[in-house]
């Protein structure tokens, strides 16, 4: 078990800058996920924590021992790559074993250590078969099960599942997660999916061109997004932005949009008039024929238990989950309310949240 911490982390390649000094604690046993879009800097994070790639400067420490320069071979950490060279011609019992046997581990221990991870994993009834005729989501396990069978300090995992189809996937993000909690090995997780990334998570990492907008527990990454990136990469549909323009001090708890006066958490700073954005969740909308704020019905998209609106306002285009039972021609005008608890507020320019983070229950790590 391993605690791994990260400070001011850079890498630059001739010029141009991967990751921005990053920095960030995983504790002993989480499960920390790297989520961002394609190019943003979480697989040279990975890398360099894996000791696969040198740091430009900064410090990575394992149970806080600076490994910054040691080689991969010395950190025990176990990378599982996205594409899993499994060995063909050995069967599955050997392709586990195999880093066991590289160690020089005697064999009867060899045998009672790859059953006894194979049970976990739930594929001690294939060790004798060949590799080479499995199924996708079982070969994904035999990878697994070579990487846990070294009991390493921590695990480093690329975009594991990317190569399963959607089916075998959604069962192994919850298996893996499963695996963790009976394991409770540190995991670092790098995905471009934030479905992955909120259902696997305890602390979740959002990547921008190689900066962390926001670090945190996947409910205070959704529920109050501190950046309209974060806002936008994370949720599907992603959070609506109304637009309005208006000066607000510190302390203030409504903004006035559209004519409405909305109750949102406290505004932590004084802005002089600038143009913002109200943040609304697309389940935090209903249809409210009492509300000012107005707008028409472009179209719905029916999901089953709900349908998701499409809605034009003077203060842009909004998206709304509503129950599927509900009535909705399009063309038509509607009231929307917007509940006050879950709304957020950010400066257009800077981007940036400006009320304050605090939200009932919320936990700050
Ligand atoms: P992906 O999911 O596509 O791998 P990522 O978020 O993991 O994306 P990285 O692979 O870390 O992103 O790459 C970050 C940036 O650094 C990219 O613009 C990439 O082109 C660049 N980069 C990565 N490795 C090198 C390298 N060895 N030499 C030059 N540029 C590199």
């Amino acid at each position: 078990m391993a605690e791994i911490r990260i400070e001011q982390l850079r890498k630059e390649f001739s010029g141009f800058t991967a990751v921005q000094n990053s920095s960030f604690t995983v504790q002993d046993g989480e499960f920390f996920v790297m989520v961002g879009p394609s190019g943003c800097g979480k697989t040279t994070t990975l890398r360099m924590i894996a000791g696969l790639e040198l740091p430009t400067s900064g410090r990575i420490l394992l149970d806080g021992e600076d490994v910054t320069m040691r080689r991969a071979r010395e950190r025990d950490i176990a990378f599982v790559f996205q594409l899993f060279a499994l060995y063909p011609h050995m069967n599955v019992r050997k392709n586990i074993g195999f880093p066991l046997l590289a160690q020089g581990m005697p064999g009867a221990e060899i045998r009672q250590r790859v059953e006894e991870v194979a049970k976990l994993l739930r594929i001690d009834h294939l060790l004798d078969r060949p590799v080479s005729g499995l199924a996708g989501g079982d070969r994904q396990r035999v990878a697994l099960g070579r990487a846990i069978v070294r009991r390493p300090k921590c695990f480093l995992m690329d975009e594991p599942l990317g190569t399963l189809d959607t089916e075998f996937r959604d069962l192994m993000v919850h298996e893996l997660r499963e695996l963790h909690n009976r394991i409770r090995a540190t995991t670092v997780y790098v995905t471009h999916d934030q479905m992955e990334a909120m259902s696997m998570a305890d602390k979740i990492a959002v990547m921008n061109h190689g900066v962390i907008e926001q670090f945190g527990t996947p409910r205070e990454i959704y529920d109050r997004p501190r950046t309209m990136y974060v806002a936008d990469f994370m949720g599907s549909p992603p959070m609506n932005f109304l637009s309005f323009s208006s000066g607000l001090a510190k302390g203030d708890s409504t903004v006035a949009i559209l004519g409405a006066k909305i109750a949102v958490p406290q505004i932590r700073e004084d802005v002089p008039l600038a143009e913002l954005a109200l943040g609304v969740r697309p389940e935090h909308i209903r249809l409210d024929d009492a509300s000012p704020i107005r707008g028409e019905i472009l179209g719905a998209e029916y999901l089953g238990t709900t349908q998701i609106v499409s809605v034009e306002t003077p203060g842009g285009l909004l998206k709304a989950r509503i129950p599927a039972d509900e009535h909705v021609t399009t063309g038509e005008q509607v009231g929307l309310a917007l509940s006050g608890g879950h709304l957020s507020v950010f400066d257009r320019t800077s981007g940036r949240a400006i009320e304050t983070a605090l939200f009932e229950g919320a936990a700050h790590g």
